[in-house]
């Protein structure tokens, strides 16, 4: 299929009560896995690029690094017959406008360092943008934390209030909303929980579809409650990489004479086939294609 806007298949999953997966792609092989597991679950899926993985992707280039997974995002949803979405995470005004243009067909606005006000202003103009594109738009509000291997203080993470939730939604008109409810970026451990009670008090004033970010530090359980109270998509980065990593690192310590790099990352890929999987059927996701 051509790369598609995956709204339609959030709302539904926020009325049936699942949750659609988007999972980071930092590399070709990622992205591939993404496609592949989804296919072998008859899921819709997202493929998300982090802000971070373009600078990487594009040797310095923020720009290229657009183009380079704007291209492979295409080539990838062409070779599955299930429903894929290229997102852009975390983006700045520009790179939202660009992937717009490239064909992502999901973007998602970060406007955490702006006062409200203006973090509103900006959101209202994109999502315009992208709504005259076909495209869906997230946006965030309150701040899931990126410590970035730095440490980080869960009292003093700025969880989303219900009244701001309400007012950012009602201002905007964006598609889905990412909310904070303790969860951090990039933890390696399921070791988090999440406010529910905060979740269910956001749920009575806003009818928008939520986001969960940050979702490999968070145990299960509460994924799991959190997508009955309103999460319809989350996001999975750490733990696919994580597969990726071993995967490749036990290759490599079995052999230390190897040198061809489709023998480490060919079974990298398909450590990370396995998680997408399970992670489709955790969120509910199997089988809605
Ligand atoms: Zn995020």
């Amino acid at each position: 299929m051509t790369l598609q806007n995956v709204l339609p298949w959030i709302k539904q999953a926020h009325r049936e009560g699942f949750a659609i997966a988007a999972f980071n792609a930092n590399t070709m092989e990622q992205m591939q896995a993404i496609v592949l597991g989804a296919q072998a679950e008859n899921a819709p899926v997202i493929i998300q690029i982090s802000h971070r993985a373009l600078k990487y992707v594009g040797s310095g280039s923020e720009t290229r690094g657009l183009q380079y997974m704007a291209a492979l995002g295409k080539v990838a949803a062409s070779s599955v017959d299930v429903p894929v979405s290229l997102h852009l995470d975390h983006a700045n005004e520009q790179e939202v406008l660009q992937a717009i243009a490239l064909g992502f067909t999901s973007v998602m606005f970060d406007g955490d360092y702006l006062p409200l006000a203006e973090n509103i202003d900006t959101t209202k103009r994109l999502c315009a943008v992208a709504h005259a594109a076909g495209v869906c738009m997230e946006a965030e509000i309150g701040e899931v934390p990126k410590p970035d291997g730095a440490a980080f203080n869960p009292h003093e993470i700025a969880l989303t209030t219900p009244h701001e939730a309400e007012t950012f939604v009602q201002a905007t008109s964006i598609d889905i909303l990412a909310v904070a409810l303790g969860s951090v970026h990039g933890l390696k451990d399921k070791s988090l929980s999440l406010d529910l009670e905060r979740l269910k008090a956001i749920r009575e004033r806003v009818t928008t579809p939520l986001v969960l970010h940050g979702s490999s530090g968070v145990n299960n359980e509460d994924i799991a409650q959190g997508i009955k109270l309103g999460l319809a998509k989350v996001n999975i980065a750490t733990q696919l990489s994580k597969a990726f990593t071993g995967a490749v690192r036990e290759v490599l310590a079995a052999d230390g004479e190897l040198v061809d790099p489709r023998k480490y990352l060919g079974p990298g890929r398909a450590a990370q086939v396995e998680v997408v999987r399970e992670r489709i059927r955790f969120v509910g996701a199997a089988g809605k294609a």
